[in-house]
């Protein structure tokens, strides 16, 4: 699917993936000016158990249990200090609980021993951490204003594909693609306004491009 779209901009004459970034990034800035991660955290230590517990859920689920998470929760030292069933029962709606719990515990403790109760600073370091793997990583980095690399989530997938921008369906080589194409100044942004995108227009199984801003003359899936 995706390996046509990229030959389908080729064959409308819309210009290639380089040419047409930078207009449909402003246009969609323009669009979701409110694109911004939809995780609400108060702390970088809060960020990082948001995005852990997001793994497998949506961001609305994830911050409906970190509203209470969060109060009965305040510093690393208060993950470890209940039995790991009770926190278990915390996290229980956010999906893949024991597991989520285990990497919270493990992630926690090395923050306390070796990072002074702070999220590393460093990327390396962050993807040492148990249950962080890139697509984690990388939202942190953005977030703290230090982007890294490219969020790839199913969004990204889905858009980066129907826009011609990358033929790969691995996240990692889809990022691979987007990091050469997207302006490194762009790189924090540019998955939210994919996101948002994908949660208003251009939904997975029915894109609703009469009313999308690319449609015209940027993107090579559109239906209209
Ligand atoms: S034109 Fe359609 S397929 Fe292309 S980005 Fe817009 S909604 Fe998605």
């Amino acid at each position: 699917m995706a390996r046509s779209y990229v030959a389908e901009a080729r064959r409308r004459g819309l210009g290639t993936r380089r040419e047409r970034i930078r207009p449909i990034v402003e246009r969609l800035a323009a669009e979701h000016e409110d694109a911004t991660i939809a995780l609400r955290f108060r702390s970088d230590v809060e960020l990082l158990i948001s995005v852990m517990l997001s793994a497998q859920t949506t961001d609305v689920n994830v911050n409906r249990v970190t509203e209470t998470l969060f109060q009965k929760y305040r510093r690393p030292e208060d993950y470890l200090a209940v039995p790991v069933e009770e926190l278990e029962r915390d996290i229980f709606q956010t999906g893949f609980f024991r597991q989520k719990a285990k990497s919270l515990r493990g992630t926690m403790q090395i923050l306390i021993e070796d990072y002074d109760g702070r999220v590393p600073e460093d990327f390396d370091a962050l993807l040492r951490l148990p249950g962080v793997a890139r697509k984690t990583a990388n939202v942190v980095m953005a977030e703290r204003g230090n982007a890294q690399g490219i969020v790839v989530d199913t969004h990204v997938r889905r858009l980066s594909q129907r826009l011609g921008f990358t033929r790969q369906e691995d996240p990692v080589k889809i990022e691979r693609d987007l990091i050469r194409l997207v302006p490194r100044e762009d790189w924090a942004r540019f998955p939210h306004l994919l996101i948002w995108h994908g949660r208003r227009v251009c939904d997975a199984r029915r894109p609703a491009c009469e009313r999308c801003v690319l449609a015209a003359d940027l993107c090579p899936s559109t239906r209209v």
